[in-house]
């Protein structure tokens, strides 16, 4: 994007472990091999000419100037595909002096990702099939909320990608530089490393919130591409409560606070007092709240004695002692 001017119903009961349990998830890691998940893109070649991404690590350099006197200026914030990511939603949300569902209500739309299957919001993009201007560009000043921009607009002409090697926990980033016909940025003189682009956009912030939400993602889009967990996928509960951490802290902090949730899982006092007040990190505990849900990721432990009484259940429903 130019670099101008620069479903939601919760239970009363928290959701437990999918019925992966912990032979499905053993079975479905033992299949494991390398995959790769596009995270971010916004690519859409609206000239119907090729679009060849290349994929560069953070130390690539490559040539790419966006500024005003571009022939192009603002064509590519018509009809762009932009997710928008939890620490989007919450900066956005910041800037118009509303709360994230009431941001997400006017100015975005429910959409699944591609790779993970998941639900997400997506930036509005105005006109008949959304192929229109984004609902936040003039024509005269651009984009008009610059400094709270997605960070699908930050890092482009740059998709973010994520791969996971097998044997290995940690995902990758990795980056790919799209060259859409219509940009005439990549004409321009000035090189730069991926790193440097990075910097310059001030995407770390974002970075580190979104770090756990695109965890999921990640290794959403590896069970799929697996046929899910015994060719299973997550429940449609678990992916409302996915799409409510992610756009609607506040539908997710009482759910928190007036089901059963703190009286099931192990979280100190002060993660309590603090995601009473601060958003940031009642998303962190959505998240790792959802990757315990979804994968069995040792992120939150329940209580022992609500441990205990599921195990004895479990017992009992299989006719042991
Ligand atoms: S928020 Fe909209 S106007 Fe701003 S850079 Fe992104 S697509 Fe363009
Ligand atoms: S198409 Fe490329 S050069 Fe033109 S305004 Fe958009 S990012 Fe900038």
């Amino acid at each position: 994007m130019p670099d101008k001017k620069q479903l939601s119903d919760s239970d009363d009961a928290p959701v437990g472990p999918e019925p992966s349990a912990a032979q499905e998830i053993a079975a479905r890691q033992a299949r494991a091999s390398d995959v790769e998940a596009t995270i971010f893109d916004g690519v859409r070649d609206r000239e119907g000419g090729v679009v060849q991404p290349v994929r560069l690590k953070a130390s690539d350099r490559f040539s790419f100037r966006c500024h005003k006197g571009v022939s192009c200026w603002n064509v590519c914030c018509h009809g762009a595909d932009v997710t928008l990511t939890p620490g989007d939603i919450l900066a956005l949300s910041r800037h118009f002096a509303l709360r994230p569902a009431a941001f997400v209500a006017r100015y975005a739309v429910p959409a699944i990702h591609a790779g993970s299957g998941l639900p997400v919001a997506k930036l509005l993009m105005t006109g008949k099939d959304g192929a229109g201007p984004c609902v936040f560009m003039d024509d005269e000043v651009g984009c008009t909320v610059y400094a709270s921009r997605p960070v699908t607009c930050r890092y482009y002409p740059l998709g973010l990608g994520a791969l996971k090697m097998k044997g290995h926990d940690q995902r990758e980033d990795m980056y790919f530089l799209v060259k859409e016909t219509h940009c005439k940025g990549h004409e321009e003189a000035k090189e730069q490393s991926v790193e440097a682009f990075r910097q310059e956009q001030g995407v770390a912030p974002y970075d580190l919130i979104n770090r756990r939400w695109i965890d999921i993602l990640m290794k959403m889009a590896s069970w799929r591409s697996l046929g899910g967990p015994m060719g299973k996928d997550v429940s449609t509960q678990t992916k409302k409560m996915f799409y409510m951490a992610s756009t609607d802290v506040d539908a997710f902090r009482r759910f928190v606070f007036e089901s059963s949730f703190l009286a099931t899982y192990q979280i100190d006092d002060d993660r309590v007092a603090a995601i009473r007040a601060d958003d940031e990190t009642l998303l962190q505990l959505g998240f790792d709240w959802l990757g315990n849900v979804m994968f069995n990721d040792p992120t939150i432990a329940m209580k022992q004695d609500v441990l205990q009484r599921a195990i004895g259940a479990a017992r009992e429903e299989l006719g042991g002692a």
